[in-house]
This record gives structure tokens, C-alpha cells and sequence, in this order.
């Protein structure tokens, strides 16, 4: 693998990791990891081929059925990943670095990713230690009956590339501490926070063939990954489309799948919570990470009394951000991840504008020379939305905001839940009971009240509806890389007596 930026070297060997070695891909094809800010080329990594994803699951086969990991006492796995999380520490300003190289996300979002990706390995160090079996009383004095977890087997975990490290963190954290074995698939857009992992996990000890990468196209290694009787779970996090086609291919084999998959999130904004607060929080929601964030807050669903006053609010918000390189401290948003990104959130714009939406903001690549070499798009709001029109109904997964109105509590809640998507939504008001009503009717996996965006690695995420099926972080996190085993022990065997004829 070449490397444009030496400052980032030492963390990088070669490009693919499989069976404990790094190796080079059989095809010989490489990839160009390009810099959305200014098109530089970062890095070039080894693209897998087809048989290199082939051998990949035959070497986590083989570490699950033969190796110790699997069998490895909890204390040991759990001491593993908090090593791990040690290194992420010691590492942290060159993983963000890369991050923002790779993604165009700015240092400063790229270093709370690292935080994350630090707490959820220390999280899952923790629940696993905790974790115990499970005592069921049969009624029978002479049976012990246990509820045991043991480890699903061989994952494939594939991630998307707006939170490369992140999600992929969100997977490998509980997989580790379960006991599983796993092939790793980062976006071929942006590998590189995922190899420079991959590459720590391997300095904190991990065994032999336990963890597996190999980075390249979706569409060239989709069926080497999925279509296979050696998988036991695949864990993937992307778009609606290749979701569904994960699904259907994995169906074939009855083997386990967990779907993440995109959101329409809308935020509530009532008139009680007028004010600079909601209207910042209403632009931070939408517009973080240049509003590629499966959970952002894309739909404005605002009450009819505020709703001028506060789009022109949001609209001289938006037009004061400052978009530039990552790496600069002064930038508050990057570019979006690519050029052919951008050419999406142009055909989306102009499809807006076409279904008589009225921009009110944006709509254009912004005018700085000085950005004309990245994939910038100006922060865009449009104003006088319907769900018939597609930009309210899809997934746009960049800096558009579409404004709907209402003008009573029932109507705000169709609203919000008038949507095929299920992720993620918010909910502003200053009515204690509205609120609650407000939450627990929104059909969302993550609904924040007076608030946006948080999340913690102890609490479940995941999408309703067509966001996805299964859960990650929390508990539930952890479960999915489990399987449960009841044990019934008699201690004073018997024969069964079924059968006898006196
Ligand atoms: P994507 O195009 O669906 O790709 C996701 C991953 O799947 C990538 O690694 C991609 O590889 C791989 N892939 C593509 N085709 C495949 C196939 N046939 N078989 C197996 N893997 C395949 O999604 P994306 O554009 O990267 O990510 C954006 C989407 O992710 C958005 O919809 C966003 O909402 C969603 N997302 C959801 C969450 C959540 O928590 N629910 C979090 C983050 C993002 P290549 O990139 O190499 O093609």
C-alpha cells in the first residue's frame, strides 16, 4: 500500500489481513483513497478479490472450529479488547487524522469518533465480564437447568462510509467479546481508519485468523461474503438497497443477518420550544457531517404559528457556516464523501425544486475558489414540503432539509411517523406531557425529546420499519453475536418410563 501522508504511516502495513498475515490481494487490483477536500490522493490500498474473501471466511472457520478464541476463558477476550481500546487511546490524533483524510469529516468530529470507538470496546469489555449463566427452576430437585450464551460463529461485518470506524467498532467490539470470529468489510470508499484498526487489534494480540479484512467493492465481493454456508451471522450497516439484497441472498443458507440500514428522520419542533436553542439545534441535527448521518434530522416538521419566523432563522444559520478542509480548525463541516456523491445530492436538489418545493436556501456548490477542487454542497433548505413529493420521502444522505407543517399535536405525530423509515427522530416542546405522549407514539428506534443526535454505547440502536431489524450497542449488542443454549443436567439419572408395559 502506498501512503501520501507520512504522518499516518507507522499505523498501516500492507492491504488485506487474513489468517494472521498481511498479504497482498490475488487479483492485484489497488484502489486510490481520494481526499474529498481537495481529490489528493491519500493512500492506495489492495482491492480483495472474490477468493480473497473466499479465503478469509476459511480462515475465521477454521480460528472458530479449531482455534481458541471461541473457547477462550471471558476474562482473557474481555482483557483483549480493553487493550485494544488502550491503543485507540495512544493513537488517537493519527486515527482522526486518517479519518478526516478519508471521509472529509472535520478533526474535530473525527476525534469524537475515536472517543466512541474507545468507549464502546471498554463497554463490551464490561457487560461480557458481568455476563453469567442463567438458573431456570424446572420444579425438579434433581435437574439443574441452564441458560448459557456461547458465541454465534463466524461474522461477516460490513460497514458504511460516512462512519467508517465508528460502525465498524459497533461490530467488532461485541463480536470480539462473544467469542466470535470474523471477516471485516470497510466501504471501498473509505478503508483506511478500518485497516489502521485492524492493524491495532493485531499489535493487542489477537490470535490467528480471529479477525479477518478485506477491503474493496461491495458488488465484486457481495456474494463471496453472503452467499455461503461457512457465515454464521453477517452484521451490515448501509442502504435500504443492499440490505435487501444481503437479506434475500442470505435467506438461501437460513443464515442470521442484522440490518442498520438508512433513515428519514424528522424533528419535531412545537411552538413552545421557539427560540435560538431549537433553531440551533434544528441546524446542527440536519447539517453535521454535511448531513450524511444515517440518523440525521432531515425532515423539519415545525407548527404552523413559528414556522416562518424560524426557517428564515435556520436559513441565515445555514448560510453562516463555515464549510473547508477538515484538517482546518476553522472549518465547521467538510465536504461530502466524493464527487459522484455530490452529483446524487445535485440530481435530489434539482428533483426538489422540479416537485415545487421552494428552496429557500443552498441548492448550489458554494462559490469559495478556494473549495472548487472538494466535493463541497452548500447547506440547502426547502420550504413548503408534502410527503407526496420523493426529497421528503428518501433518504438524501447530504445537506438537505425539507420543511412540513402542522398545526395540531395529532397532525406533528402522522407526520413523523408518515415515513417508510424508522431510525431515528426528535421532539421539541416545553409541555412535560406532550412530550412523553409525543415519544412513546413516534414508531423510531432512538427518539430524543429537547435534545438531538446523542447516543450511548449502554443503549440499544437500531431502525424500525425499514431501518433495519436487530440491535447494536446496549445489551442487545451483544446478543446478537450470541447463541442460546439450554442446558438440562439431571444429576440423578433415571430411566425415562415412557414405554414401560408393567
Ligand atoms: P451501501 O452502498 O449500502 O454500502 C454499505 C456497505 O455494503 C459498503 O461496505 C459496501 O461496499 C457494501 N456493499 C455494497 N454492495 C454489497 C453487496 N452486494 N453485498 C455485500 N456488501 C455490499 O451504503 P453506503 O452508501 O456505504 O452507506 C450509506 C447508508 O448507510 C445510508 O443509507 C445510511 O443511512 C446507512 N447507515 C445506517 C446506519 C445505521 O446505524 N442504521 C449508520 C450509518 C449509515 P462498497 O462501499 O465497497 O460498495
Amino acid at each position: 500500500m502506498k501512503l501520501q501522508d507520512e504522518s499516518i504511516g507507522d499505523l498501516f502495513d500492507t492491504g488485506l489481513f487474513i489468517d494472521g498475515t498481511w498479504v497482498r490481494s490475488s487479483s492485484g487490483d489497488t484502489r486510490d483513497c481520494l481526499n474529498p477536500a481537495d481529490g489528493s490522493v491519500v493512500a492506495t490500498v489492495d482491492e480483495a478479490a472474490p477468493e480473497d474473501a473466499t479465503r478469509a471466511i476459511a480462515a475465521a472457520r477454521g480460528a472458530f472450529d479449531e482455534g481458541t478464541w471461541p473457547r477462550t476463558p471471558v476474562a482473557e477476550r474481555t482483557a483483549l479488547l480493553a487493550t485494544i481500546a488502550d491503543l485507540l487511546e495512544r493513537d488517537k490524533e493519527k486515527l482522526a487524522r486518517i479519518e478526516t483524510l478519508d471521509t472529509g469529516k472535520t478533526l474535530a468530529e473525527s476525534r469524537i469518533d475515536i472517543d466512541d470507538v474507545v468507549s464502546v470496546c471498554r463497554y463490551y469489555a464490561r457487560l461480557a465480564a458481568i455476563e453469567s449463566d442463567r438458573l431456570v427452576d424446572v420444579g425438579r430437585p434433581d435437574v439443574i437447568s441452564r441458560v448459557v450464551h456461547e458465541p454465534i460463529g463466524v461474522c461477516v461485518l460490513i460497514a458504511p462510509w460516512n462512519y467508517p470506524l465508528l460502525q465498524i467498532s459497533w461490530k467488532i467490539a461485541p463480536a470480539l467479546a462473544a467469542g466470535c470470529t470474523m471477516v471485516v468489510k470497510p466501504s471501498e470508499v473509505t478503508p483506511l481508519s478500518t485497516i489502521a484498526f485492524v492493524k491495532l487489534i493485531e499489535e493487542a494480540g489477537v490470535p490467528r485468523g480471529v479477525v479477518n479484512l478485506v477491503q474493496g467493492s461491495g458488488a465484486v465481493l457481495g456474494s463471496a461474503l453472503t452467499d455461503t454456508p461457512d457465515v454464521d451471522f453477517i452484521s451490515f450497516t448501509g442502504g435500504l438497497v443492499t440490505g435487501r439484497v444481503i437479506l434475500e441472498t442470505a435467506a438461501k443458507h437460513v443464515t442470521k443477518v442484522a440490518v442498520e440500514l438508512g433513515g428519514k428522520n424528522p424533528h419535531i419542533v412545537f411552538a413552545d420550544a421557539d427560540g435560538d436553542d431549537s433553531v440551533d439545534q434544528v441546524l446542527t441535527g440536519v447539517f453535521l457531517h454535511s448531513g450524511q448521518v444515517c440518523s440525521a434530522g432531515t425532515r423539519l416538521i415545525i407548527e404552523d404559528s413559528i414556522a416562518d419566523r424560524f426557517v428564515a432563522a435556520l436559513a441565515a444559520r445555514a448560510e453562516k457556516i463555515r464549510m473547508g478542509d477538515g484538517l482546518d480548525p476553522a472549518s465547521r463541516t467538510g465536504p461530502l464523501v466524493s464527487m459522484a456523491h455530490r452529483e446524487k445530492i445535485e440530481r435530489y436538489v434539482a428533483l426538489g425544486v422540479s416537485e415545487g418545493a421552494e428552496l429557500v436556501t443552498g441548492g448550489s456548490r458554494p462559490p469559495n475558489p478556494e473549495l472548487e477542487r472538494g466535493s463541497f454542497y452548500l447547506p440547502t433548505i426547502f420550504d413548503r414540503c408534502d410527503r407526496n413529493m420523493r426529497i421528503v420521502r428518501e433518504e438524501t444522505f447530504g445537506p438537505i432539509l425539507t420543511v412540513e407543517r402542522f398545526t395540531t399535536e395529532a397532525e406533528a405525530l402522522r407526520l413523523g411517523n408518515d415515513t417508510e423509515y424508522g431510525l431515528a427522530a426528535g421532539v421539541r416542546t416545553a409541555d412535560g406531557a406532550r412530550g412523553e405522549r409525543m415519544v412513546r407514539g413516534l414508531r423510531h428506534g432512538t427518539v430524543w425529546l429537547n435534545d438531538f443526535g446523542y447516543y450511548t454505547a449502554a443503549a440499544e440502536w437500531g431502525g424500525y420499519k425499514r431501518s433495519g431489524n436487530g440491535r447494536e450497542l446496549g445489551p442487545a449488542g451483544l446478543s446478537e453475536y450470541q447463541e442460546i443454549k439450554h442446558i438440562w443436567h439431571n444429576t440423578a439419572p433415571t430411566a425415562a418410563g415412557w414405554f414401560d408395559n408393567d
